[in-house]
């Protein structure tokens, strides 16, 4: 009982630590994370919706333990199993609308639930129509780009289409 109590103190003095050494987001940012999390939730991607809006915490500057780890990306990091996510500046500025936005919050929703960037990048690239976040809207913005780029390095094998652009066999 004693070594279950100080367990649970410890991961809770841990929790509050990332909390407490980290900026909450503006009401003008907190807006566009709202925005971004509709969007999920009208294209059916109805768990992470759940779970941004529910569980999430959203930071906007760096906690210790981030601050300690190289960084994971420009837009967004996030602290598995602690369900803390910290949404960076560049979140907020280069995305030209919320439904990039959302494409980088369902990134993140994979790693909320434990899983790596292999399967955060695939899960996003895999499941872009669904979105709405396609090559015909979205081709010359810098976060698509970025993010495509991004998955053919996690996940090469999505990218042997010779006769494709980009070798992307999704396309
Ligand atoms: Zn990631």
């Amino acid at each position: 009982m004693i070594c279950v109590s100080v367990c649970v103190v410890a991961v809770l003095g841990f929790y509050l630590s990332l909390i407490a050494t980290s900026r909450s987001l503006s009401f003008d940012q907190r807006g566009k994370v709202t925005a971004a999390v509709a969007i999920l939730e009208a294209q059916g991607f109805t768990g992470e919706a759940t779970l941004l809006r529910r569980v999430t915490v959203f930071r906007s500057s760096d906690n210790w333990f981030n601050a300690m780890v190289p960084k994971e990306s420009a837009f967004a990091a996030t602290n598995f199993p602690f369900e803390i996510m910290t949404l960076y500046s560049d979140f907020f500025t280069y995305p030209i609308d919320d439904t990039e936005r959302a494409a980088i919050l369902l990134h993140e929703a994979r790693h909320l639930v434990g899983g790596d960037e292999k399967d955060a990048y695939s899960y996003v690239w895999k499941n872009r129509a669904k979105l709405g976040w396609t090559r015909d809207k979205y081709a010359g913005s810098i976060v698509w780009k970025n993010v495509r780029v991004q998955t053919r390095e996690y996940s090469p094998e999505m990218f042997v289409c010779q006769d494709k652009e980009f070798g992307d066999c999704s396309e």
